[in-house]
């Protein structure tokens, strides 16, 4: 099944306690996408400046993401998103956020991406994704990803985009800011009342849940110590999450239990490396390796 993915393509300035890097790839089109397409092709959405290395999107092409909806706009600069991470590697801080192309973005899906069946819109603007959503023919599954800017600054688009999703993704305190909720099931619960029929709450180090009417699943992260740079980690479980939704063509609950844990095995990875770097090592078969180990963790 066809599976499109809509967010930010960037340059990422990366700090962490032992390490800084420079125009780094990153933006969440691009981890859920490379991760996608372990699983099958991408379609990717986005946009570039004119100062976006030609390589990057060779080696996207490369890979089987179609990146025929990747507007290079003239005269522009590529969105960059500087950021640094505390000891513990799980909280972080935006030092910077410079939108420059994103700011004016105004998607527009080329013919066959309006018909893909397996829809990502990742962080970004509502008022974006609800943009995307017009254009779409029908999908099948649609899941967003929204953050606490969103939440804060453009709640009326949210509200109203989340009445058109099937899911949502969203981190422990963005699910507690937007329900009012301290408890994350309670939380949970009050935002499949404005709409999405499932809600996924990322809880980074501590794993992830799946919560809709009727099944709440949990998964704890894949405990590794080479944690590098996270960056990319929320992404890159969506990646894995959606694209093994498409290669299945369902979502019954065994097969809903499987893509947390690739989604969670894939982010595993990314973390191993600075943005795409560790990504860049492996294989499917690497993947597969690691999610069998995940599961023998859990046999008793
Ligand atoms: P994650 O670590 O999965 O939350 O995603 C990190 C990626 O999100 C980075 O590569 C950034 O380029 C991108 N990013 C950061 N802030 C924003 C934003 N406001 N809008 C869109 N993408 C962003």
């Amino acid at each position: 099944m066809s599976l499109l993915v809509v967010g930010s393509v960037a340059l990422d300035n990366i700090e962490t306690p032992i390490a800084r890097r420079e125009k780094v790839l990153g933006g969440a089109a691009v981890f859920f996408s490379y991760v996608g397409s372990f699983f099958g092709p991408v379609q990717m959405l986005g946009v570039v400046g004119e100062d976006f290395p030609h390589e990057h999107i060779e080696m996207l092409k490369s890979r089987n993401i179609d990146t025929t909806g990747l507007e290079i706009r003239k005269g522009g600069k590529t969105f960059a998103w500087s950021g640094k991470y505390f000891e513990n590697m799980n909280d972080r801080e935006t030092l910077d956020t410079q939108l420059n192309v994103l700011g004016d973005f105004k998607p527009t899906l080329p013919e066959e991406y309006r018909r893909a069946e397996y829809v990502f819109l990742a962080n970004g603007a509502p008022e974006t994704q609800i943009a995307v959503l017009d254009q779409m023919l029908g999908a099948q599954l649609v899941v967003a990803d929204t953050m606490d800017l969103w939440i804060n600054i453009q709640k009326e688009n949210l509200l109203a985009l989340l009445k058109r999703i099937d899911g949502i993704t969203l981190n422990d305190s963005e699910a507690k800011l937007l329900s009012g909720e301290t408890n994350l099931i309670k939380a949970a619960k009050k935002i499949l009342e404005l709409g999405p029929r499932f809600v996924i709450i990322k809880k980074g180090e501590h794993g992830a849940m799946f919560i809709s009417k009727y099944e709440i699943y949990v998964i704890p992260a894949y405990p590794t110590d080479k944690v590098l740079d996270p960056t990319g980690a929320g992404d890159s479980f969506a990646g894995g999450m959606m694209a093994y939704f498409a290669s299945e063509g369902k979502t019954d609950s065994l097969t809903i239990k499987k893509a947390l844990a690739y989604g969670t095995i894939v982010a595993s990875f990314t973390v191993e490396g600075f943005g795409l770097d560790r990504l860049r090592e492996i294989t499917k078969d690497d993947i597969d390796t690691r999610l069998d180990q995940f599961q023998q963790m859990f046999a008793f």
